[in-house]
């Protein structure tokens, strides 16, 4: 583990980190020597996770939280707050692509998409502001995705809440002079994204191009490490991180 100085050791909170991309990004953190602090609904997962970044030298813990629920998150904001007197970071990661035709009237799906990837964003957003702009500082991760850039057949509602996502970064950096906005756009990257939901058809059409063209979720990570790092008065705004094979 590397030791920076207090300095530069952050706060640093990350949805979705119970597997995938946001394991990984907790791994990757905490390796830099920031404490990161675990949220997902398997709480089984964080604290697995938190068990092993701490018995590798890190700083990790963990609360259980839905991002669909306003009250979680702010209870996941304000206990870190509490717990370490600031919230540097906010890594707003959880997600889910059940994926289908819009005529497959999948309404469920588009409202689950919607909740948490659109509006968990937002409830994460909610939940830290008020308390980096109380400071005049902090960073705000937002995982996008290639999918905030270009629609697929079965995918427009997935598509339709990622960009929705990097509408909203854009809004809220262009509205910021003390906090950085950075989105993070992977394409295929080995996770459970495809194992959960969706029509089955397209599931295992996804599953199988992810299985062959998918890059390893830790150099997202390496994606988020790079910006969180970077002086205070660089904001990185956007990362487009994809397999070289992917069209
Ligand atoms: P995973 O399925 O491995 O991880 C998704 C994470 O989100 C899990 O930790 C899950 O935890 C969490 N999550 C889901 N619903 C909720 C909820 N209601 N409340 C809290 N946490 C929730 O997939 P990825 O790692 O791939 O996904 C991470 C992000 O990356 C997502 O935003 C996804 O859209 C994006 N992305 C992924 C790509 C890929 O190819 N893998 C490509 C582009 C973007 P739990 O179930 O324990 O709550």
């Amino acid at each position: 583990m590397n030791s920076p100085s207090t300095d530069e050791s952050k706060i640093v909170l990350i949805t979705g980190s119970s597997s995938g991309i946001g394991e990984a990004t907790a791994r990757r953190l905490a390796a830099d020597g920031h404490q990161v602090v675990l949220g997902a609904r398997r709480v089984d997962r964080l604290a697995a996770l938190s068990d092993k970044i701490r018995a590798a030298g890190g700083r990790a813990d963990y609360q259980q939280l839905d991002v669909t629920s306003i009250d979680d998150v702010r209870n996941f904001a304000e206990r870190a707050h509490q717990r370490y007197g600031r919230v540097d970071v906010l890594v707003n990661n959880a997600g889910v692509m059940p994926l289908s035709r819009v005529d497959a009237l999948r309404v469920d799906d588009w409202n689950q998409m919607i909740d948490v990837n659109l509006r968990g964003t937002l409830h994460g957003i909610a939940a830290v502001l008020p308390l980096m702009r109380a400071r005049g500082a902090g960073h705000i991760v937002n995982v996008a995705s290639t999918s905030a850039h270009r629609v697929d057949p079965t995918a427009a509602v997935y598509c339709a809440t990622k960009y929705a996502v990097r509408a909203l970064s854009e809004g809220l950096r262009q509205e910021s002079r003390d906090i950085r906005v950075t989105v993070i756009s992977p394409g295929y990257t080995h996770s459970e994204l495809a194992d959960h939901g969706g029509d089955p058809e397209v599931r295992a059409a996804v599953r199988a191009a992810s299985d062959q063209l998918a890059i390893p979720a830790s150099t997202v990570a390496d994606a988020i490490g790079y910006a969180v790092a970077q002086p205070e008065n660089v904001d990185v705004s956007e990362v487009i991180i994809r397999p070289t094979a992917q069209g």
